[in-house]
């Protein structure tokens, strides 16, 4: 038997500005009101859980906490010109140009700012600490990114 246990919402949420690119254009700068749901599968442990509701719900937060109100830079895009300075950050699409103080900056290891390259950042962030917590009866680890309201993407690994 495989069981699941998902947390979504209530805490797991962030407000974020990103300009993601495609096709040779990029989005005008602008947020979303983001929601994420983690979803977990595999075996019982001999308690019976899958994994503790509270583990999942406070790795999540953390996570999102760090993404809160930041400009979520692809620091792995092909696409922009990043020049990374003392104090701002300079990125450079064709004729546009922006300066973003470091202080308002996340730099992600992701070449888009896709949602579904959020969702997989934050796959990668929380398998670690699951793997770190023994976890070892999670097979499956799935992670919903929302941008808003009926419009998500996922990602899916095995853990
Ligand atoms: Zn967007």
């Amino acid at each position: 038997m495989e069981y699941r246990v998902r947390v979504e919402r209530s805490k797991l949420k962030f407000a974020a500005a990103h300009m993601a690119t495609f096709g040779g254009k990029m989005e005008p700068l602008h947020g979303h009101n983001y929601a994420v749901t983690i979803e977990v599968a595999g075996t019982l442990t001999d308690d019976a859980w899958v994994c503790d509701f509270s583990t999942l719900k406070s790795l999540g937060k953390a996570i999102c906490d760090e993404l809160d109100h930041k400009f979520l830079l692809q620091a792995g895009s092909s696409a922009l010109e990043i020049d990374e300075g003392q104090t701002n950050y300079k990125v450079r699409f064709g004729d546009r140009g922006f300066v973003f103080p470091k202080s308002d900056v996340l730099a992600l290891p992701i070449d888009n700012t896709t949602a579904e390259r959020l969702a997989e950042y934050f796959i990668a962030r929380l398998k670690p600490e699951l793997l770190a917590r023994g976890a070892t009866n999670i097979t499956s680890i799935s992670v919903g990114v929302e941008e808003a309201p009926g419009q998500s993407a996922w990602a899916v690994s095995s853990l």
